[in-house]
């Protein structure tokens, strides 16, 4: 027997694909939606087969001339409008998102409003797309640059921010004048429904966005990417999955922007205020429930303050209330599956079997869901598969250090760089460390770096190009380039 959705969360959520502004039920059955705070299935959704993807990029395709037509301004008041409905439901839309999710009702809470705040800032952003005029050193004529949309955008989110990640896409794109097809992750298609929902009730036209949960990512994604039409690939999720989305959209020369995955450091120097570092180590740690790409991963602690910003964390953590998300007073829900909590306890396990010492958690707790206790872990030895590896768990590894050169030669030894976070007494020689960090995004004196008005995005194996800020919206633009002579 699946839940009654609508009496939980107080809206009633779509099940089925969008699909051209109809809800259809697909042509290959349904796939459940579990709940990880008890391992029940709470609904079922369609489950697309990629003739249903087919069938969404010639609605979106079909879309895309009126509204790559329509007054820019048009667009941004659809976007503005989708902000304000979001924010009226956001007590419905966090609820919705803790069941499929499990994340703690003010985790859920907060990314409801981040969420929104894409569809404003890209209001706002639709009406400032540019270009240049300059003349040509020859002076023989004008070099005239203009943007247009790139066309239909084909995006693929993943579960740990099941709203933000799709309106962090779909804000942009709509701005810009695209259409879109959504491939929301399988865990947690519900909230992508919702918002889908949203911006038909916001006046987005039939087939502009469209939205296509699936058990089947693989053969789905092959067929769009293989159609024509599909002019841009935006994906984020883990850059194994990432890499090969880019191999296979090499084939076409596909537009890809990549958001992948996180090893973020977090450097306390020796003269950082560590009441100020531990609350930004719990931000960067427990936001989520460590279930970020910019979670912390790795605390590299100066000797000096490391005994004191351990306890002091280990403390906070601790005192942490877990349980099943939306229940009274719970910090921390449980992990979104099973396989994710086997890979952090396997990564616990093989640290403390290195010599890492537990400071507090360094177990599951005995109970249905997919819990994992907050946990800290200290002189974790160098080498370590927890300092190599995403977490993506409440587990807080530290590692002394005594130079901070040998610290931000520690806190740069890796393939990813997404964001580094650091902490220090003076602004001068933090800035002087920022620079020398290999991170597309540098946290000085902040546990939190998101912002829907900065470019979010990473170096390395993190990804290509940025998300949100204007940055966010020239992912969605050509640059076309006009010779004028007159
Ligand atoms: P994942 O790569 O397993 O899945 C992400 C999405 O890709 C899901 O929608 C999934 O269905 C889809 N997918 C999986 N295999 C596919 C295939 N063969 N073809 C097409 N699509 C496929 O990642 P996840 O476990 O859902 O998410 C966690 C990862 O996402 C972490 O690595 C995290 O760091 C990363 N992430 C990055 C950012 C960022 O902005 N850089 C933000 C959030 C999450």
């Amino acid at each position: 027997m699946t839940a009654d959705l609508a009496s939980i969360t107080g809206i009633e959520t779509p099940t089925r694909l969008l699909i051209g502004g109809q809800w259809s039920s697909g042509r290959s059955g349904t796939l459940p939606v579990v709940d990880p705070a008890t391992e029940d299935v709470l609904t079922e959704v369609a489950d697309a087969s990629p003739e249903d993807g087919l069938e969404a990029v010639e609605a979106a395709a079909g879309a895309l001339p009126a509204w790559s037509a329509t007054p820019p301004r048009q667009r941004g008041e659809c976007l503005r409008k989708a902000w304000e409905l979001m924010v009226q439901r956001s007590e419905q839309l966090a609820r919705l998102m803790v069941l499929e999710n499990g994340k703690a009702l003010r985790d859920a809470r907060g990314e409801v409003l981040y969420a929104a705040e894409f569809f404003r800032w890209y209001a706002e952003e639709a009406v400032r797309i540019d270009g240049h005029l300059s003349v040509a050193p020859s002076g023989a004529n004008r070099i005239m640059v203009l943007r247009q949309p790139v066309g239909v955008s084909y995006m693929i989110t993943p579960w740990n921010f099941p709203a933000a990640m799709a309106t962090r896409k779909i804000g942009p794109a709509l701005a810009a004048g695209c259409t879109v097809v959504l491939k929301p992750a399988k865990e947690t298609p519900l909230s992508a429904l919702a918002v889908a929902q949203i911006l038909a009730e916001a006046g987005v036209p039939d087939g502009v966005v469209n939205v296509l949960p699936t058990m089947k990512p693989g053969p789905l994604t092959q067929a769009l990417l293989a159609d024509p039409r599909v002019r841009k690939l935006s994906f984020t999720g883990s850059t194994e999955v990432g890499r090969m989305l880019l191999k296979q959209a090499a084939d076409y020369v596909t537009n890809c922007s990549m958001e992948l995955g996180g090893n973020a450091p977090f450097l306390v120097l020796d003269d950082a205020d560590v009441d100020a570092a531990v609350d930004g180590a719990f931000l960067a740690k427990m936001r989520n429930g460590g279930e970020a790409c910019t979670a912390a991963n790795r605390f590299y602690v100066h000797e000096k303050v490391a005994s004191e910003f351990s306890a002091k964390l280990t403390q906070r953590l601790a005192a942490l209330k877990v349980g099943p998300g939306l229940e009274d007073g719970v910090d921390l829900g449980p992990l979104v599956n099973a396989d994710t909590r086997s890979k952090v306890a396997e990564l616990v396990d093989s640290a403390t079997g290195a010599g890492a010492r537990v400071l507090t958690g360094g177990q599951a707790p005995e109970r249905a869901g997919y819990y994992y206790l907050p946990t800290v872990l200290d002189s974790v030895p160098a080498g370590a598969g927890i300092l190599s590896e995403e977490i993506f768990g409440p587990v807080a590894p530290i590692v002394r250090f005594t130079d901070t050169d040998q610290a931000i030669a520690l806190a740069n030894n890796t393939e990813y760089g997404l964001v580094s976070y650091l902490y220090s007494g003076d602004l001068r020689r933090a800035l002087q460390v920022a620079e020398r960090l290999e991170a597309g995004m540098v946290g000085i004196n902040r546990g939190v770096v998101s912002d829907p008005a900065a470019p979010f995005g990473g170096v390395k194996q993190s990804g290509l190009g940025r998300e949100g800020a204007h940055e966010g919206l020239l992912e969605y633009t050509e640059t076309k380039y006009i010779a004028v002579d007159w």
